[in-house]
């Protein structure tokens, strides 16, 4: 899990800053120095899983900006924090490449650093390909996008930019591309990425000189959102590219409202139906065999008599937990209500989808969840059908038949339908 290091020697605004990031941002943990000799040891532990500090520039045991220096000696991104206004110490630290340096007066300092936190997490999520065939002008946008932390690819004409898109491996979201190059050019580029991706999952921002209003224009009516002039002003860079990932974000969050559930984060029901045409259609083609499960808690209706709703509530979250340990990324599993899942296979065997379902089942009677005090565990029943399918329905209902089955038969188990 990512770690963000808060070194201040204020209680008040350690415990602000912690509610401001812990609203913004889920999945990190915050570490806590109130001083700089506490901080030494905590970088100490924890260095190479520290991805961002926010560091006072006073603290009481030692020199104004030395726990910045620390930071930044162990190559730790660091946003400095300050009560102080001295203008020379901020030169100082702004040329060491410190993040941002904000005031502690400031308005909304709290939320304008969880939010530069979670843009930089964003962004250090993603990937952007750099299409240019001037090596001078590639380096440059290069560099500067690594500075926000984006990780970078580069081509050095629209035909290389075409390939490394052709299956896009490397899940780029972010083209930053030429006019003029050899072979394809930065127009018939976006045109051809235009047929394949859209513009709520790849963002194109058009490169072209300050004077040439014309390929601004082509540019745009090919598919481009966007576009910075060269030779660009980092400043410049940052505000569009920024803007463009946070679109990209707003189309995300949209496409999850639509297609997962709010309680686990999972795929929902109607997803599920959605996603698995495409699968079914494709093993239909191919004369495959799939397999769909039906999986369930057993006994479930104890874990919220004895313990409350919200610790069901947890238990229910746990499911996508242990499924995601065991599951491959092209599996297709969804929340089909209450407490139980749905789960589409491909390229399996029969055997392997037994084995893959028994240690899945292993995995949750295994499993213990703690909730303050408490130490929860529950087991699982699973019913699966295996064969070729050309309705989903039909592979769902056996799967559901063989659940019964399996809750019959005692519970925790697994029983598996030839179709
Ligand atoms: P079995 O082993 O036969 O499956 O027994 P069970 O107790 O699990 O039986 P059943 O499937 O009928 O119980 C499901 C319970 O799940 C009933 C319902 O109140 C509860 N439930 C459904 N949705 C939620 C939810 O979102 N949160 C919580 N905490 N409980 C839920
Ligand atoms: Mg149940
Ligand atoms: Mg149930």
């Amino acid at each position: 899990m990512k770690k963000i290091l808060l070194i201040d020697d204020s209680k008040t605004i350690i415990s602000s800053l912690k509610i401001d990031i812990d609203l913004l941002i889920h999945d990190i943990e915050i570490l806590i120095a109130y001083s700089f000799s506490e901080a030494s040891n905590i970088i100490r532990r924890h260095k190479d899983d520290i991805f961002i500090a926010v560091v006072d520039l006073a603290l009481p045991d030692c020199d104004d900006g030395k726990a910045v220096l620390l930071t930044l000696s162990h190559k730790i991104p660091t946003i400095v924090l300050t009560a102080n206004d001295d203008v020379n110490l901020k030169k100082v630290l702004l040329e060491k490449e410190i993040l941002d340096y904000i005031r502690k007066d400031s308005p909304n300092a709290g939320k304008y650093i969880a939010n530069l936190i979670s843009k930089i997490i964003r962004n250090s999520l993603t990937t952007a390909l750099v299409v240019d065939d001037s090596q001078l002008f590639r380096d440059a946008f290069a560099k500067d996008l690594k500075k926000l932390h984006i990780n970078v690819l580069e081509a050095k004409d629209g035909q290389e930019a075409l390939d490394i898109m052709e299956d896009n491996e490397q899940n780029v979201s972010l083209i930053l591309t030429d006019y003029n190059m050899p072979n394809v050019d930065g127009i018939e580029l976006t045109s051809k990425l235009r047929e394949k991706y859209d513009k709520d999952s790849l963002s194109i921002i058009a490169l072209s000189a300050t004077d040439d209003n014309r390929a601004l224009s082509e540019f745009i009516k090919a598919g481009a959102n966007d576009f910075i002039t060269k030779p660009h002003k980092f400043e410049e860079l940052n505000v569009r590219v920024n803007s463009n990932l946070d679109i990209l974000d707003l189309f995300q969050k949209t496409k999850d409202l639509a297609n997962k559930d709010f309680l686990t984060g999972s795929y929902n029901r109607r997803y599920f139906f959605e996603a698995s045409e495409m699968i079914v259609a494709k093993n239909v083609r191919k004369d495959s065999p799939v397999a769909v499960a039906t999986l369930d808690i057993d006994h479930f209706k104890r874990v919220n008599d004895t313990h409350g709703h919200d610790v069901g509530d947890v238990a229910i979250q746990e499911i996508a937990k242990v499924l995601d340990k065991t599951l491959r990324d092209s599996d297709l599993a969804a929340r089909f209500g209450g407490e139980e899942y749905c789960i589409l296979l491909e390229d399996i065997s029969e055997d392997d989808t037994f084995a893959l379902f028994e240690k899945i089942r292993l995995n949750f009677e295994e499993n213990e969840i703690k909730i303050d005090e408490l130490t929860l565990k529950y087991t699982v029943s699973l019913g699966v059908a295996y064969g070729k399918c050309n309705d989903i329905n039909e592979l769902i209902k056996v799967s559901d038949n063989a659940l019964y089955e399996a809750k019959d038969n005692g519970r925790n188990r697994v029983i598996i339908h030839n179709t």
